[in-house]
């Protein structure tokens, strides 16, 4: 947590059920205290002759808003918080950690953003991107070999493959490679990669924690050395987030538990009707018993999520399919209260992609009105 703002948690018993962290959790307890931050907006401290440095300039010191949501987050995912101006400042933040010439590993598919800035830094001669099938246990840790980072997403984006976090995150543990694990579409309500032996977690804040699809935001949750590296990050480098962002994902992050729930069970009932629907030639989700991942993700997962891909027969099956959803939303981005999908490998950089990929967001409606919405965008 940055900052000495007076803050004090409510909560540190991380025994408590992720829905009660996540209401009680970033509240100052003390008398007549309002029972929400404020949308607290400055830049500088009064200095005094008892605090005559801390808090000082909130870039670096952090706000009392910003702090009520790093608080709640961290002890959600079970580290400490650091909130960033979206996910991809995140993501910078900890890319920025690594010297020139780096061994980076990284997925194959994984969120473009994530790889488009790793070749983007590959062809400034800063990094050498070592892609990886990070399905592949035995692949990932070969590829460990001389590597200065280990980035792994696990659900990934957007095909929803799991990789063996325990085993992965050991064996770079055992050959001293810090390791990144992008846990957006898994939300710390589903899995806690800290507890697996990663070094950082990365939120895309923008998705399901702040669930309204109303603002950009990112996180890292990490400890120790790595928290204190990437929190002096934040402060050089500025990618801090606006007071009003903040104030909403916490307002979000109060339901995540209960909206990932109500989420994850629209998604388990769409992922079994989809599978049997004729249209449809595979589901990805983890939530199904013939899924590749199935088990990965009851080892490893508290729940299969929100986020489910199908496949159409081509290109243009899906991109009909889309045309005609009514109640369900045709657009990009994820991880709001309403349901969205979107044909992947329409976009230049998601060629690998299936064409006749379609990803879905699973949002809280009802899943009955959903399936009609869908069953007639699939109709022939
Ligand atoms: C959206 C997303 C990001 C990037 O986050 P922004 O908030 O859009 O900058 C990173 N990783 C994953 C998995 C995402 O879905």
């Amino acid at each position: 947590m940055a900052g000495g703002v007076g803050h004090t948690a409510v909560v540190t018993d991380r025994a408590l059920s992720p829905h009660t962290v996540a209401v009680a959790a970033g509240r100052d307890p003390s008398a007549q205290a309002m029972l929400n931050p404020p949308i607290a907006l400055g830049s500088n401290f009064r200095l005094t002759a008892e605090t005559d440095h801390l808090p000082n300039y909130s870039r670096n010191d952090g706000t009392v808003t910003w702090q009520a949501f790093e608080e709640a987050l961290g002890l959600l995912e079970g580290g400490q918080a650091i909130a960033f101006s979206s996910g991809m400042a995140a993501v910078t933040a900890v890319l920025e950690q690594l010297p020139t010439g780096a061994v980076v590993v990284v997925p194959t598919t994984s969120y473009v953003g994530v790889r488009q800035q790793l070749a983007e830094r590959e062809q400034r001669g800063r990094v050498t991107v070592r892609p990886v099938d990070a399905t592949d246990t035995d692949a990932v840790v070969a590829a460990l070999e001389g590597a200065s980072l280990l980035w792994l997403e696990s659900p990934s984006n957007p095909t929803i493959d799991l990789t063996d976090l325990p085993a992965v995150l050991a064996a770079s543990r055992v050959l001293g490679v810090p390791s990144v694990v992008d846990s957006t579409f898994a939300t710390p309500v589903l899995q806690h990669p800290l507890a697996m032996g990663a070094d950082v977690v990365l939120h895309s804040v923008t998705k399901f924690i702040g669930g309204h699809s109303d603002l950009l935001m990112g996180a890292l949750v990490a400890e120790g050395e790595w928290y204190e590296r990437l929190l002096a990050t934040r402060g050089l480098y500025g990618a801090v987030p606006g007071a009003l962002e903040v104030y909403l994902a916490l307002r979000g992050l109060r339901t995540l538990p209960l909206r990932v729930e109500r989420a994850s069970n629209n998604a388990q009932e769409l992922a079994k009707r989809l599978y049997h629907h004729p249209a449809v030639r595979r589901v990805r989700y983890p939530g199904l018993r013939t899924d590749p991942w199935h088990r990965r993700a009851q080892a490893q997962m508290i729940g299969f999520g929100p986020m489910l891909s199908f496949d159409l027969a081509d290109g243009d099956a899906a991109d009909r399919a889309c045309a005609r959803v009514r109640l369900v939303v045709h657009a990009t981005s994820l991880g709001g209260v309403e349901t969205t999908m979107e044909r992947r490998n329409k976009y230049p950089s998601e060629a690998h992609v299936d064409a006749g990929l379609i990803r879905m967001s699973v949002g809280i409606e009802d899943v009955d009105d959903l399936w009609d919405d869908l069953q007639a965008a699939l109709e022939p």
